[in-house]
């Protein structure tokens, strides 16, 4: 390898070729689609999308590995490197009119969820996104009520997508090793929104204080911002707890939020 791993920019390649067939196999590519692959780092994935046969454009933070993949890929004329940083990328400018992107990534974990909301935000011209992340994130992201997973990021995250585990990455299967497990997802952006939510920031308001201690009844941790009668009133039993909670309820708890004065 002519490059020494950065642990700043959450660089751990993958190796393993089972591991990258099994990957491209389930996103079941067709050639001329329009892909966007964050972190391409060593082109492990980068390699096997364009021998699909697809349009890619790929982001990546690292100066010496966007000269290193430029030499690499100097000869494919369906590769445009962008020598940036995913955070602040503008996703929607790649796409053309009427044009929906599918992202891939085996994304640097300290990134990760900043980076899903982000890309969140273009929900309108994404087709579908498949992510490598630490399985404990994948497991909240697709968390249901009444699970200990479940929390802010699998609410938020099901407001906007349908996710799903793919399959469990073990740490060998990179280089090097992280220390947790990894596991695929597949998260598809709805086309339409699953409940109704008037002020998205009012969502994440309520979410965030009912979850903010998990174990007090919605009754308790909700105290500041609606009063029990309130939340009765919306057919919601206020002595359950947040994790019982499902998304459309939290829908109803914000949008009643949105309609008191601050
Ligand atoms: N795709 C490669 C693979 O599977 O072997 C590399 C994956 S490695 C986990 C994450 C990659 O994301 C690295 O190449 C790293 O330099 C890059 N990266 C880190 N932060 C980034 C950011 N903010 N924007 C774009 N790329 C980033």
């Amino acid at each position: 390898m002519a490059h020494n791993p950065r642990k700043r920019f959450g660089q751990n390649f993958l190796q393993d070729q089972t591991v990258i067939y099994d990957i491209i196999s389930s996103i079941q590519t067709k050639p001329g689609e329009h892909w966007v692959e964050i972190g391409p780092g060593l082109g492990a994935l980068t390699a096997p999308l364009l021998s699909e046969g697809v349009r890619l454009d790929v982001i990546e933070l690292d100066r010496d590995l966007v000269a290193l993949l430029k030499e690499q890929f100097k000869q494919k004329n369906q590769l445009q490197i962008h020598s940036a940083d995913a955070l602040k990328f503008d996703f929607s400018a790649l796409a053309e009119e009427n044009e929906k992107l599918r992202i891939i990534g085996n994304l640097p974990y300290n990134i990760s969820t900043p980076l899903m909301f982000h890309l969140l935000d273009n929900a309108y011209c994404i087709e579908d996104m498949h992510f490598m992340l630490q399985k404990e994130v994948v497991d909240r992201i697709c968390a249901a009520p009444g699970s200990k997973k479940y929390g802010r990021l699998s609410i938020m995250m099901q407001y906007y997508c349908a996710p799903e585990l793919l399959f469990d990455v073990p740490p060998e299967s990179f280089e090097p090793a992280p220390q947790v497990m990894s596991a695929i997802v597949r998260l598809v952006p709805h086309t339409t929104p699953p409940v109704k939510v008037n002020d998205i920031t009012k969502l994440n308001r309520v979410v965030t204080e009912a979850f903010s201690q998990r174990r007090k009844t919605l009754r308790n941790s909700l105290k500041k911002l609606i009063s029990e009668e309130n939340i009765a009133a919306l057919n919601i039993d206020a002595t359950l707890r947040a994790e019982n909670i499902s998304l459309n309820d939290f829908a109803k708890l914000s949008n009643l939020l949105s309609e008191i004065p601050s």
